[in-house]
């Protein structure tokens, strides 16, 4: 039997089908998780390590599997030497209405009673999106450098107390810093 390590990354026999070709970049586990971060703010390792709990070894691969596949971009750490930071590409941009629209899903279909913990909303409108991503008031999908996220209930503490989870606890634009610079987190 086939461990997990060693399962193919291609879906060998779907021919052309778009879907499939896009699942092989991002279908592995933590993968659309570190995208959700990224268009949250996090972009340094010790962030997404801190937020995911995924495991170091398995985060740099999907890190540095999302770059060579051209979503992320590396660059130096202007603030650490050594490290670096990781922006979304205009190819992992374009994510946004699919990461969006199954939080949307998830938030319906997924989550019991619970809901949805946090609004999204077009800065410029001032009105939330829909299931689509789409603003409700000026009907355009906006840039995720648009959008403003925040906890619905401010009153509810997050479930988690790490720095990337405490600052989303706090409205801000989406690809804004996060945990902000503040925070100190390298
Ligand atoms: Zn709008």
């Amino acid at each position: 039997m086939l461990g997990v390590g060693v399962l193919p990354k291609t879906y060998a026999g779907q021919g052309d089908c778009s879907i499939a070709r896009a699942l092989e970049i991002v279908g592995e586990r933590w993968t659309l998780l570190i995208l959700r971060d990224a268009f949250f703010g996090v972009r340094r390792f010790n962030a997404f390590h801190a937020h995911l709990d995924a495991p170091r070894t398995v985060l740099s691969a999907r890190l540095q599997s999302l770059v060579d596949t051209g979503l992320l971009e590396r660059r130096a750490d202007p603030q650490h030497a050594g490290r670096s930071l990781y922006d979304l590409t205009p190819a992992g941009l374009a994510l946004w209405p699919a990461v969006y629209a199954l939080g949307a899903w998830g938030a319906r279909f997924a989550c019991g009673d619970e809901g949805p913990r946090v609004f999204f909303r077009h800065e410029l409108c001032g009105r939330p999106l829909g299931d689509t991503a789409r603003c409700e008031t000026c009907g355009r999908v906006p840039d995720p450098s648009e959008v403003i996220i925040g906890p619905l209930n401010p009153a509810i503490p997050p479930a988690r107390r790490d720095p990337v989870a405490l600052g989303l606890a706090r409205q801000h634009r989406l690809l804004d810093q996060l945990p902000p610079v503040e925070a100190g987190i390298g």
